[in-house]
């Protein structure tokens, strides 16, 4: 009884006043998949660049390294670079457990505190939605999304967005976070390459998937809820295959490849070999200026790659336009999968360099309830983004974030007089509530505890409310038989 007493209070207290100080908000954070900049200047993206002007935006964000899909979304999702997520590359070996990942339960869980938004939205009272968003496939402390839609691209944009409008709007558990994740433009510009005509039609299609995604969320009245971040986890540029190095041919001695193009993880077959394989890396890397190589102790510091377990004894990196010789094999499955014509010259999209280049820049826009119209801000890094979810959500922040709150906070409306006074007024009617139901309680237990003193110990077991009627057969003495159970009882651009 002790323990449903704990639960009773915890449900009639904490919850409705930790619910009463988070927002009433609803956030929906929608990333396009290797959405570069530079589409935006392309002229079939009419509705989303007016969402633009009218927004919070900020000429580019700083992901983190490598540019790849799986480590960015992560570090959108947890605040943290990958020295701290574990997640290095979209496949990689892990030199702990003595074996190579690629999408899987391990990838996403090196350091079990460190958790995605998602999660602590859950364990904070809130239902969170995972539309296809990387690393939401698992359960994390045992905990997952209230609503959650696996990896499935049959399933279009415009179905994508009615799905999670549902779980918004859903009546038993409404989520009030959504991550909403588009595998495109990123999968078509692997196979067509940055440039093409059908990434600029692609692109079309996403500015209607956005303009549908505000007119669903003013069919639905929540326009004065709703606050929609939109961003990528990296840009997209592009090479032909006349620019592959066969390090097959650099590399004498034995060796495994991990990653790919243009990022991989050289590991010795016999460990001894480290130094003559470095150098002969080195010597070609410096003749032909193609890629960089990297012992773990050189790595630069700005990337927060030194993942002991998790990033290989030698690291290679291509220099732009330029990849490693597993682009022939890759540029063969886009052959099938795409029907193109395999061909040197063809321009294949590919994403992973250095996060200092321009081309590999994902972008950020936001506009809703919570942010700031007209507004722009200087670039800020991508696990910076955790701050302002927890922020729009009401949610504690961890102390293990490795962003910038400051860099930020100027994308928020500062909170207006009514709004803060609206919160207290609902805190403290929940305050009040809770404590009228906590003594109503209370009395209901003293009542069922004066009433059990009534009854001779002999007729109850401490530990069960159900009488034992052995003794009351056996007894002497005759006290009235109970053969039930004791009881139990402006100009303001509307993008909606
Ligand atoms: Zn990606």
């Amino acid at each position: 009884m002790t323990s449903v007493w704990k639960y009773l209070v915890l449900f009639c207290v904490f919850i409705p006043v930790f619910r009463a100080l988070n927002s009433n908000d609803i956030l929906i954070i929608v990333s396009y998949d290797a959405f570069r900049n530079e589409y935006f200047d392309r002229g079939v993206t009419n509705f989303t660049n007016e969402l633009r002007k009218n927004s919070t935006r900020s000429k580019f964000m700083r992901n983190i390294f490598p540019t790849k899909t799986f480590p960015n979304h992560h570090s959108i999702a947890t605040g943290v670079y990958s020295d701290d997520h574990g997640v290095t590359g979209n496949e990689f070996y892990d030199f702990e457990l003595e074996k190579p990942f690629n999408y899987s339960y391990e990838m996403f869980h090196y350091r079990s505190e460190i958790v995605p938004i998602w999660i602590l939205n859950e364990v904070s009272g809130g239902n969170s939605g995972c539309m296809m968003w990387p690393g939401s496939d698992y359960l994390y402390n045992g905990i997952s999304c209230t609503h959650k839609q696996h990896f499935n691209m049959s399933e279009n944009l415009h179905e994508r967005v009615d799905q999670v409008m549902g779980w918004i709007t859903n009546k038993t558990s409404p989520a009030n976070l959504v991550m909403l994740y588009i595998e495109d433009p990123d999968n078509h510009a692997h196979a067509f390459g940055p440039e093409s005509q059908q990434i600029t039609d692609l692109v079309g299609k996403l500015d209607k998937m956005t303009e549908y995604l505000y007119k669903k969320i003013k069919e639905k009245s929540l326009e004065s809820r709703v606050s929609v971040v939109h961003l990528s986890d990296h840009g997209m540029d592009s090479l032909q295959l006349t620019n592959v190095v066969d390090l097959t041919k650099i590399i004498k001695h034995k060796v495994s490849y991990y990653g790919n193009t243009p990022v991989m993880q050289i590991v010795p077959v016999n460990s001894s070999e480290l130094d003559e394989i470095y150098k002969e890396l080195k010597e070609a890397s410096e003749s032909t200026q193609k890629f960089k190589v990297y012992l773990n102790s050189e790595l630069p510091d700005r990337w927060h790659f030194h993942n002991k377990y998790r990033v290989g004894p030698i690291t290679i990196v291509a220099e732009l336009k330029y990849g490693f010789h597993d682009m022939i094999d890759a540029a063969k499955w886009y052959e099938k999968a795409f029907n193109i014509t395999f061909n040197m010259t063809n321009k294949y999209g590919v994403h992973g360099y250095d996060n200092a280049l321009e081309s590999m820049h994902p972008i950020f826009f936001a506009y809703g309830s919570r942010i700031k119209s007209f507004n722009e801000v200087e670039p800020f890094d991508t696990v910076d983004l955790y701050y302002l979810f927890c922020e729009i959500l009401g949610l504690p922040v961890p102390d293990y974030l490795k962003g910038n709150r400051d860099n930020v906070m100027g994308i928020l409306k500062s909170e207006d007089g009514a709004r803060r006074m609206n919160r207290w007024v609902v805190l403290s009617a929940s305050i009040i509530l809770s404590s009228m139901l906590v003594s109503v309680l209370m009395i209901f237990m003293k009542i069922w505890r004066r009433n059990r003193s009534n009854i001779p110990s002999y007729l109850y077991e401490e530990d069960t409310t159900v009488l034992d009627d052995t003794k009351i057969l056996n007894s002497t003495s005759q006290p009235p038989t109970l053969s039930t159970p004791l009881a139990t009882s402006s100009t303001r651009f509307n993008a909606f």
